[in-house]
């Protein structure tokens, strides 16, 4: 607890650095900086809940063109939603999305609720999704925790690999400890000294990403930190703007990348490679039917095929027709 305490100490001094290091490198990325409105932030965390950002770009600026906001999404038929949805992966949850979008719709007239028990009471968002929105989108002062966010904050203040599984009140209780207070954003706007020739990203971002409370500046920052330079297996310490207060790189960085409980999926000739490939045929027949004789080519294994089959018709994302044949559904 003692040490607990003794690394807390050392919050303010981890925070301007951080902060200055997140006006430097935050990645530029479209609904970052107020450039969106929150159903647009909320579309970007479910796109990225299973996905990397930078692949999800692409897709999320193509959705928001065709569908900015809540209204317009609950609309569309679900076959353009499921092709929209591309390679992105899980495509459930395009699905949910929608539901999502129609309750924001209907319930709360195209405006999506300024408030976390509302949240996560929607289709398909959970505490992060919930979380995120209120500090990235609304700027409220909460605390966001995901994986990225755990594995920092328990290298840097407790000096060891976060565990796997659900966060753990201890992980949770720091999260809320070191999180800025924002009464006073001015307070926090201290630059550490600045090297401009590090500088990359463009002015206008830097002083935006300035201008954001500093619990929401905090929360994308410790994640941002956690997906680029504090990642799992090789944290890239010699570039790390924490490198001077971090107890985990003070130990010798001990059990390196043991956090990790859950191994990589293995995705080629699993059943989720399948159920892609299947949509992927169904998109591109463009509404037209498919016959599962069509289908035989993706899988040799006949039982295999038409579970993927079934698993994606209880999913909601094909119709099977009277004679058997496959489409999207509309
Ligand atoms: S010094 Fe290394 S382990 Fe510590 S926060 Fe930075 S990248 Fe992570």
């Amino acid at each position: 607890m003692e040490n607990t305490e003794t690394a807390l100490a050392e919050t303010e001094p981890i925070r301007l650095r951080l902060f200055d290091w997140w006006s430097r490198y935050a990645r530029d990325l479209p609904w970052r900086f107020g450039r969106t409105t929150p159903w647009g932030v909320l579309v970007s965390e479910v796109m990225s809940q299973q996905t990397q950002m930078s692949r999800v770009v692409p897709y999320w600026t193509a959705w928001m063109r065709v569908w900015p906001d809540a209204a317009s999404l609950a609309a569309a038929p679900k076959a353009e939603v499921i092709t929209a949805w591309g390679r992105l992966g899980y495509p459930r949850r395009a699905l949910r999305l929608q539901e999502c979008a129609r309750q924001v719709a209907s319930q709360y007239a195209d405006r999506l609720p300024r408030d976390y028990d509302q949240l996560v009471a929607l289709p398909g968002i959970g505490d992060y999704t919930a979380s995120a929105v209120m500090s990235f989108a609304y700027g409220e002062r909460i605390a966001v925790i995901d994986t990225n966010i755990r594995r920092v904050l328990s290298r840097v203040f407790l000096g060891r690999e976060s565990k796997g599984g659900a966060a753990s009140r201890e992980e949770r209780q720091l999260a809320w400890q070191v999180l800025p207070e924002d009464e006073d954003p001015e307070a926090s706007d201290h630059r550490v000294n600045g090297d401009d020739r590090l500088e990359t990203a463009d002015p206008q971002i830097r002083s935006a990403a300035w201008r954001e409370p500093p619990s929401a500046r905090w929360n994308q920052a410790v994640m941002e930190l956690g997906a680029t330079v504090c990642v799992a297996r090789k944290p890239a310490c010699d570039i790390c703007p924490l490198a001077g207060h971090c107890r985990f790189l003070k130990a010798g960085l001990p059990g390196l990348g043991s956090g990790r409980t859950r191994p990589r999926q293995r995705f080629a000739g699993t059943d989720r490679q399948i159920r892609g490939s299947i949509l992927q045929t169904l998109r591109q027949a463009s509404g037209a039917p498919v016959s599962r004789k069509d289908l035989k080519p993706l899988c040799d294994d006949e039982i295999r095929l038409d579970r993927c089959i079934a698993s994606l018709d209880e999913d909601g994302l094909l119709e099977i027709g009277q004679d058997g044949s496959l489409s999207l559904p509309q």
